[in-house]
């Protein structure tokens, strides 16, 4: 699994709507990709957030945001190791 394969699954995982042989391999991958996890750990915030306020729905432009700024991360890394993780994911304006 790579950090598209695992963007694509993420709402499942947070939905838990994810068949048990994926979920093993999302954790895998959490294990080895930083940038995953600090997108898991933001998107849980997230959610904790929008459950708090109202009905939770996973907000469509939150993932595509999610996910262009993982995949630039990503990108990135080949070149800078230990890139200081910015509030860039994190909800504004709510
Ligand atoms: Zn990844």
């Amino acid at each position: 699994m790579n950090c598209t394969d695992f963007l694509a699954k993420l709402t499942d995982y947070f939905d838990g709507q994810i068949d048990p042989a994926l979920l093993a391999e999302v954790k895998a991958h959490l294990g080895t990709c930083h940038h995953c996890e600090v997108v898991v750990d933001t998107t849980r915030k997230t959610i904790d957030v929008y459950r708090g306020a109202e009905s939770y729905e996973f907000p469509e432009e939150l993932s595509n945001r999610l996910r262009a700024a993982v995949m630039e991360r990503c990108r990135a890394s080949g070149k800078l190791r230990d890139i200081a993780v910015k509030s860039s994911c994190e909800p504004t304006g709510k």
